[in-house]
């Protein structure tokens, strides 16, 4: 097999489609839309402006983070976007830089425009929220000569909506008070084409749907853009552009969504609100000459349904494919001793369910395409816990439930800890086995001085 650069290696030309996919794959990026643009690898490699590039260097963001890397390319040329990313991942300048964008390329607000309300509109429900989204889009704005007045609880009204008939460009808002603003007509939103709603979950939760309708009821709405995504957009008019953060996705949100968004790209990095809500997950403690099996009777509940049995060898591949073809399961391999088109050829008898068990390594996924199944079981547990989200992340895709199993036994105590505080927090049951060992108190190589924060790795790439 030829052995190709990594993406990291390359120019922007020489990436193959191949090269995206493990690109995607390293940030753990997914995007869900079609003929949409590539992320960006590199603040140099955006379509951002000298301007806002050198505001980005000032502030002093060395690299985009991963939501930023798939969603900033999208807000530049107007997608309808929906980000699911955890909390401290940058979604904020990941809406802040497109709406600056499209602020900047409209006249600048004068006494002529001004008294029709600002250019952008961001929701949050609470005070907090605006606040430190107010916080990072100062950071950039002044550059550009934009203003920001933010429109929240525990201040006059009719100062506030002073301030917005002074004339500024961007308004960041709790919904309630900006829809009390409207009504009293101490604000109008006749220009506003640019919406974010941040925290979206959080707002619903709280009760304020009625309000953030009530909001987006009073923008123009012969902007929006037509509900056939074949129709052609005119490229001289200009569309609503809505973008919409949660960490979940519940049926209210997705009726929103619906409502207002056209075609949204769903951009989704990690597994924040997916694997853990979609993916039951199921680990038993076993040994390892029992593994054999246990897959036979798992497989056998499975029945015509398919099923990816990951290991981590080449040789375990074949030793573990080998054995259920013996057994009469209609088996194939996928790993990285097989040629690029050997895989293919696996995958695509996989597809077509030719086979139903795919026993594969993780090398061998790597940018490969490959279907999503009702269940993936861990044969081999993975040395780390990335490696083990990114497989259970082939179940559970598109909204549908998926199921993980995985097989563990006491040569994996490396990954104690990290596999019981991802069980916790999806709410599935940890074996007692597992609980109770010594290896899942600590994690390896840590003085437990502390304990993890949830945001510890976020930047680590
Ligand atoms: P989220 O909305 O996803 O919870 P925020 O947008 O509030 O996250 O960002 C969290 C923190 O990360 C903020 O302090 C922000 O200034 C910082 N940050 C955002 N983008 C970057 C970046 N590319 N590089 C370094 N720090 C960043
Ligand atoms: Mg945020």
């Amino acid at each position: 097999m030829r052995v190709d650069r990594h993406w990291s290696e390359k120019r922007l030309e020489e990436m193959t489609e191949r090269d995206w996919r493990i690109f995607r794959e390293d940030f753990n990026i997914s995007c869900k839309g079609s003929k949409i643009p590539r992320p960006m690898r590199s603040w140099a490699e955006s379509k951002l402006t000298s301007e806002l590039l050198k505001a980005v260097e000032r502030v002093g963001y060395k690299k985009p983070s991963p939501i930023q890397m798939a969603a900033i390319p999208l807000g530049l040329q107007q997608w309808d976007v929906i980000g699911i990313a955890e909390t401290g991942s940058g979604k904020t300048c990941a809406f802040v830089l497109p709406m600056l964008t499209y602020i900047s390329r409209l006249p600048p607000m004068s006494e002529e425009n001004e008294a029709e309300g600002p250019y952008a509109v961001v929701m949050a429900p609470t005070r907090e929220f605006a606040q430190q989204i107010e916080d990072e889009t100062v950071k950039f704005a002044p550059y550009l000569g934009i203003k920001v007045v933010s429109i929240v609880g525990g201040q006059s009204v009719e100062e506030q909506g002073f301030r917005i008939r002074q004339g500024c460009e961007v308004v960041i808002a709790t919904p309630g008070r900006l829809l009390d603003c409207l009504e009293r007509r101490y604000a109008v939103l006749n220009q506003c084409n640019y919406v974010v709603l941040d925290e979206a979950d959080k707002m619903i939760d709280m009760g304020f749907e009625p309000q953030v309708v009530g909001v987006l009821d009073a923008m123009p709405s012969s902007n929006l853009k037509p509900e056939n995504e074949d129709e052609e957009l005119d490229a001289k008019k200009i569309y609503r552009t809505t973008y919409m953060f949660s960490a979940t996705m519940p049926p209210a949100v997705e009726r929103l969504a619906r409502k207002y968004l056209r075609n949204p790209v769903v951009v989704t990095i990690g597994t924040a609100g997916k694997a853990t809500d979609l993916i039951s997950q199921h680990v038993i403690m076993t040994k390892e000459s029992e593994k054999s099996s246990r897959l036979h009777r798992l497989l056998d509940e499975l029945g015509d349904k398919t099923a990816i049995v990951f290991v981590n060898t080449k040789k375990n591949a074949d030793m573990v494919a080998k054995n259920l073809d013996k057994n009469g399961y209609r088996v194939t391999t996928l790993h990285g001793g097989k040629s690029q088109e050997q895989r293919e050829i696996s995958l695509e008898g996989f597809r077509t369910k030719r086979y139903n068990d795919l026993v594969a390594t993780d090398v061998a996924g790597r940018g490969i395409d490959i279907p999503d199944v009702a269940h993936v079981i861990n044969y081999d547990m993975p040395g780390n816990i990335e490696m083990y989200t990114h497989r259970i992340g082939r179940t559970g895709r598109a909204g549908k439930t998926g199921v993980a199993t995985t097989f563990l036994t006491l040569g994996d105590t490396d990954v104690f800890y990290d596999l019981m505080q991802m069980l916790i927090q999806s709410n599935s049951s940890v074996p007692p086995e597992l609980a109770k060992h010594e290896a899942s108190k600590f994690k390896p190589g840590t003085i437990p001085d502390r304990p993890p924060r949830r945001n510890d790795t976020v930047f680590a790439h």
